[in-house]
């Protein structure tokens, strides 16, 4: 199996998986948004709330803030020594009391852990109006997608890296640049050819395929995947990776400890 990057920025990250099946890029995808754990709200206990939203709305919207997340500080509560019933190492404390007329923002968010707050300052909680006040503790715990989506570190997807042959390169075949949705082809001497730059945008609808009558060959039996990681801010795109194969490879060692 290889691995090659094909971009990395602060948010997203792109790679290529060759010499694997769709099960494993699958089994990959799903470790991903369904074991990495990230910090959301958990509980919200509400001291004052005169705002127009009923508590349960606010707490809601507060349990999909994303906040930053580092794995080394915080346990998952069933795997911390505390056996859950919540302590420094598996509860992050955070406060919020501001008073109208103002928009509360995430901003107004106070964590007791200056390195876990909220990845966007500016996303709008509620807003009040002169008199009316806000005022909650919230406890923010490590969980995981497969139990609450707002523990979901990011989109993460993949789809077959393009084979595209062109056996005939008549001029009547230009038609397929205008055909496909992707911009993959362009016009080279005359002649169909293959865009290198937009060749990975392309997602297999087969139009090209068609208005050529089968002169444009898409290959459907490939073992490469090109992957698309988008983080929604609380970890980084690498280490979701990283995490999602640490957590697939314990889960595999469960045969190690059924069988011995
Ligand atoms: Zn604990």
């Amino acid at each position: 199996m290889q691995v090659k990057l094909l971009e990395k920025n602060k948010n997203k990250l792109s790679f290529t998986l060759k010499g694997a099946k769709v099960s494993f890029a699958n089994a990959l995808r799903r470790s991903a948004i369904e074991e990495v754990p990230t910090l959301a709200v958990k509980t919200v206990e509400f001291r004052k709330n005169t705002s127009v939203l009923y508590d349960e709305m606010i707490a809601h919207r507060l349990g999909l803030v994303p906040i930053k997340t580092d794995l080394k500080s915080y346990n998952l509560p069933e795997k911390c020594p505390c056996k859950g019933k919540g302590c420094a190492q598996c509860q992050l404390i955070l406060t919020i009391k501001e008073k109208g007329p103002k928009t509360v923002y995430t901003s107004d968010i106070k964590s007791k852990d200056p390195k876990a707050k909220p990845v966007y300052p500016k996303m709008p909680i509620v807003k009040l109006l002169k008199g009316q006040n806000l005022e909650a503790e919230m406890i923010a715990v490590l969980g995981q997608g497969k139990e609450h989506s707002k523990w979901n570190p990011g989109s993460i997807f993949y789809k077959y890296v393009p084979d595209i042959k062109i056996s005939k390169k008549g001029e009547s075949m230009l038609e397929c640049i205008d055909a496909c949705p992707k911009k993959v082809f362009v016009e080279k001497s005359k002649k169909l050819a293959i865009d290198k730059k937009t060749l990975m945008d392309c997602h297999l609808c087969g139009a090209c395929e068609e208005i050529s009558k089968g002169e444009v060959k898409l290959n459907k039996d490939v073992d490469e995947f090109v992957f698309f990681v988008e983080s929604w801010g609380q970890l980084e795109p690498k280490e979701i990776m990283l995490k999602a194969s640490e957590y697939l490879e314990e889960k595999i060692g469960e045969f190690n400890k059924a069988f011995k």
